[in-house]
């Protein structure tokens, strides 16, 4: 089965699904991140987009470089909220979304043709943490499935680690009442997960920290609870 896989950000597929990239559960995905350009780091410096997008994109290339199954991945440069909205890093969770990001959503699926053409699936965040970055990539996943594309949904880490199971459920159950999709978790089991998480959180360096890294364990226990770290995805 060939992948497409939406990233909101560089980083946001590797931290939510690095566990199944490093098992080889995709057999072939082609990794597309839509605000890639952006100043903001979490650790380190800022400030400077021709800067941290460079960085950024380094250690995107380098991480998928050694995923066997990944292609190279694929950068489509539109500005990150903090730049397109004039707003703070910290104010990017929980903004609706404006005129402006409603019309990107156009000009996205415009870029998105010719880069899903031979994909059977395309793997795209839940939106969870209502980021409003991952919002606008969510309702284009939703988008691309009324065009007929099977849409399998991931859980945004390190922001599904702060929402409960019930808000998981509710945009599940969302999704299902907008699309008349019905989809079911799959949970992958990844015994090796912290060892997956940590080497990118090493090569993710801009952007993570011991907090987050401890996010993304916290979460992965709780899907998969029984037998040790999972990540769940939402398939149909
Ligand atoms: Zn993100």
């Amino acid at each position: 089965m060939r992948y497409a896989a939406l990233s909101p950000h560089i980083d946001d597929l590797a931290f939510s699904l690095g566990g199944a990239l490093k098992l080889g559960h995709f057999e072939a995905i082609r990794p597309i991140s839509v605000f890639t350009i952006s100043d903001y780091v979490l650790c380190g410096a800022g400030g400077d987009p021709v800067l941290v997008s460079g960085i950024r994109k380094k250690e995107d290339a380098n991480y998928f470089g050694a995923i066997r199954s990944a292609e190279r991945p694929i950068w489509l440069d539109f500005l990150d909220a903090p730049i397109r909205r004039s707003i703070s890093a910290e104010s990017t969770c929980g903004t609706e979304l404006n005129a402006e990001d409603v019309r990107l959503l156009d000009d996205i699926v415009e870029r998105m043709r010719g880069l899903l053409y031979d994909a059977d699936v395309l793997l795209a965040p839940l939106g969870i943490g209502e980021h409003v970055d991952h919002t606008v990539v969510h309702l284009l996943a939703l988008r691309l499935q009324e065009l007929g594309h099977v849409v399998y949904f991931y859980e945004d880490l390190p922001y599904a680690a702060e929402c409960s199971e019930e808000d998981i459920r509710h945009r599940i159950a969302r999704i299902a009442s907008q699309s008349n999709v019905a989809l079911r978790s799959l949970v992958v089991n990844c015994p090796d997960l912290p060892a997956s998480k940590q080497r990118v959180c090493d090569i993710y360096s801009s952007q993570s920290n011991q907090d987050l890294f401890s996010k993304l364990i916290v979460h992965s226990r709780r899907v998969n609870a029984k037998s040790g770290f999972g990540e769940r995805i939402w398939v149909c």
